[in-house]
């Protein structure tokens, strides 16, 4: 591996900075880079259908903790199981048309508990 600032003050070998070990040295544990992720049983999917200007319809997914859930690894299964397009915005995922029914199933499959407006 070549290190961007090879030979310059930068270059210093990687140091833990649990413990300030040289890494290869260091005993801490791992760090865990991964949020942690609320287990689905214990969260409500709200379930809603939205108007949007020039008559468009959206099903809105709310009411599920952007930290708590991979919301985008969610909005991909829900489009694939409403087989429509959809975005992620502002931690509610938007599916385009109306699609409470199957986004309900595909929600309860993965063990959410929902709330159909
Ligand atoms: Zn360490």
């Amino acid at each position: 591996m070549t290190r961007l600032f090879a030979g310059t003050p930068w270059d210093r070998p990687p140091a833990c900075e649990g413990c300030g070990r040289l890494e290869a040295e260091c005993t801490c544990p791992p760090k865990v880079d991964e949020p942690v992720r609320i287990p689905p049983e214990k969260q409500t999917a709200r379930l809603a259908v939205e108007k949007r200007p020039k008559g468009k319809v959206v099903t809105v997914v709310s009411g599920l903790d952007p930290d708590g859930n991979d919301l985008a690894d969610l909005a991909t299964r829900l489009k694939t199981a409403c087989g429509t397009g959809g975005t992620l915005k502002d931690g509610q995922v938007e599916l385009q048309g109306d699609h409470r029914d199957a986004a309900e199933r595909a929600l309860q499959k993965l063990g959410y508990k929902t709330k159909k407006r």
